[in-house]
């Protein structure tokens, strides 16, 4: 396998959670990385009081996690074998998280489906 693609694979399985730093920035309305590092660090603190309390929502949605974006890049992937290795490397990186959300018995934070948040959105407007 040639380097390059190992440096796609390697990229990919981290630069996926730039929708998280996004996310923050939208919501601090703030380039800072400090800023959505404090950002998450407050959600998860309103994650943990919530599951205290047996409340179980959403919580930000992420549309580089959702399995539609992972499907439009592994096809992708049929044009450029490049978008294949950045799919492998959001699907190791996806398996991670979604290990580490059901040991942390916090699974039903996250949507999934891009689809799902955009008609629940619809609904809501
Ligand atoms: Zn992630």
């Amino acid at each position: 396998m040639p380097f390059g693609y190992l440096v796609l694979i390697f990229l990919a399985s981290f630069l996926i959670d730039f929708d998280h730093y996004t996310n923050a920035v939208i919501k601090n309305k703030h380039l800072s990385l400090k800023k959505a590092f404090d950002y998450h660090k407050k959600k998860r603190e309103e994650e943990l009081m919530d599951i205290s309390k047996g409340i179980r929502k959403k919580g930000d949605f992420h549309l580089f996690h959702t399995i539609e974006f992972h499907a439009a890049i592994g096809i992708l992937g049929l044009i450029w074998s490049g978008f294949f290795y950045i799919f492998i490397g959001m699907l190791f990186h996806s398996l991670l998280d979604v290990s580490s959300l059901l040991f942390t018995g916090v699974f039903h934070r996250r949507e999934y489906f891009f689809f799902n948040y955009a008609r629940k959105k619809l609904r809501r407007n």
